[in-house]
């Protein structure tokens, strides 16, 4: 078993320091729930609100990123996949610069940096090695990855990377989807809980 894992929104949990900095720029309600998927689509039903979203997601995954937080569970999954010596992976989808906003942001950097403060790369209990992070400039160039890597499980927030007609065949396909009903959907299995896809791929 080789565990492939996404990361925006997979590891990385950007509920929390969006809700605030759309607050804070008067794009939403304070009383809209912290949930990213509300807050995109409360912003894009505004005026110009597409350019808005897309300045917000620049800011989150560049500047703001040291406030985003790990995901709930996600340390200890890695670290039950560590202590069985199970293979982990962290494949992104993200281009090293934003084609919107401000070019000088390293997105690709700034995720790393995150990355190592909080213990994913070196962390003796749970951390996977600066060589085991691939990040690519887009979906096809993440799913050749997948494929080059030899993974075989893969974990992911968004139904499009499993949609894409180049998935391979044989990786089991995992949604992290908080806000959905687990069960088996059109050709993965979705997961409301890091918890519950750790039982589902470890046991006990
Ligand atoms: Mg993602």
């Amino acid at each position: 078993m080789i565990i492939g894992i996404d990361f925006d929104n997979t590891i990385a949990s950007y509920d929390e320091p969006m809700h605030r900095s759309a607050v804070g720029r008067g794009l939403i309600p304070a009383g809209l729930p912290k949930n990213k998927k509300l807050i995109r689509d409360a912003i894009r039903a505004l005026g110009d609100g597409e350019a808005k979203w897309r300045e917000l997601q620049v800011f989150s995954y560049g500047p703001g990123m040291p406030e985003a937080r790990p995901m709930e569970g996600v340390k200890e999954f890695m670290a039950a996949c560590k202590e069985r010596g199970v293979d982990v992976l962290i494949v992104s989808h993200k281009t090293e610069y934003a084609n919107f906003g401000d070019p000088a942001v390293n997105l690709r950097a700034a995720a790393l940096g995150w990355l190592e403060a909080q213990g994913f790369v070196d962390s003796e209990r749970f951390g996977v090695g600066r060589d085991r992070i691939f990040f690519e400039d887009t979906r096809h160039g993440k799913i050749g990855r997948i494929r080059a890597l030899g993974i075989t499980h893969f974990v992911d927030d968004l139904e499009e990377t499993f949609l894409e007609a180049s998935f391979p065949a044989g990786v089991a396909k995992i949604l992290f989807s908080p806000q959905s009903t687990p069960g088996d959907k059109g050709g993965w299995r979705a997961f409301p809980a890091w918890p519950s896809i750790q039982q589902y791929l470890l046991g006990q």
